[in-house]
């Protein structure tokens, strides 16, 4: 019932007679790997060794930006001017070193189950992602086997601005031929659900970190889930609602 009232509330909101569901566009770290724990230890550690007041909540109440406009929003909020393009690229190479002595990030709990069952569906599973790793599509591949399209993929190469802008969420729709209210959208951070309802997309978040649920409900989103296991448990039933 609780799924069924959220989603009327959404079309309502925006217009639309009733969800036709074709894809799911899913974010990535967070949501389909467990990273975030080692992007917050890396980027506060990067960022506070270059003078910033930046501590791990701070990384978790950024994800979704591009390394450059994390970077240039702190510089912004702490020094009162943007960054050097220079500054950027020598702070993402320190952050990405880091990143790289680390172990390989683990898929996240329920994440493959959820995918499989998405994609089980009829349904195309996306990803939107404001990562740019060069290895990030092998990584995919090879966590994820034959379930995501290379077609199918937004990554921070592919748009300028990137979340909270809605543009990644966009470039997906027009990747998968979509409308918004053929599709929904899985985030777990703050900035992820503000760009997804800026699409105009039904948004639904996961909790995967250390932030308050209302910080999410806040951003926009229409339901909140304490992790990916508990939507990965629900989804028969959220999926018999949308239709
Ligand atoms: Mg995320």
């Amino acid at each position: 019932m609780e799924y069924k009232k959220k989603i009327d509330e959404y079309l309502q909101l925006q217009g639309h007679k009733a969800l036709q569901l074709r894809a799911v566009l899913f974010d990535m770290d967070g949501v389909l790997f467990d990273s975030m724990p080692y992007h917050a230890e890396a980027w506060s550690q990067v960022m506070t060794d270059a003078g910033y007041n930046f501590s791990k909540e701070d990384v978790y109440m950024n994800e979704g930006r591009t390394g450059a406009d994390t970077i240039n929003t702190a510089s912004i909020a702490q020094f009162g001017h943007p960054s050097t393009p220079e500054q950027i690229e020598a702070l993402c190479k320190a952050k990405c070193e880091i990143f790289a002595t680390y172990p390989p990030t683990p898929r996240m709990k329920g994440a493959l189950e959820l995918v499989s069952k998405v994609k089980a569906c009829g349904l195309t599973p996306m990803i939107v992602t404001g990562s740019g790793t060069p290895t990030l599509l092998d990584k995919i591949e090879s966590n994820f086997p034959d379930i995501f399209d290379k077609g199918h993929i937004v990554t921070s190469f592919n748009v300028k601005r990137g979340k909270p802008y809605p543009d990644p969420y966009l470039l997906a729709l027009e990747k998968g031929g979509l409308q918004p209210h053929e599709a929904i959208v899985v985030e777990n951070a703050p900035l992820g659900v503000t760009a997804g309802v800026a699409a105009g997309l039904f948004t639904i978040a996961a909790n995967t970190g250390p932030l308050k649920e209302s910080v999410l409900v806040q951003a926009g989103a229409s339901l909140v889930f304490p992790s990916i296991q508990a939507l990965c448990d629900e989804w028969e039933k959220l999926y018999k609602a949308t239709r």
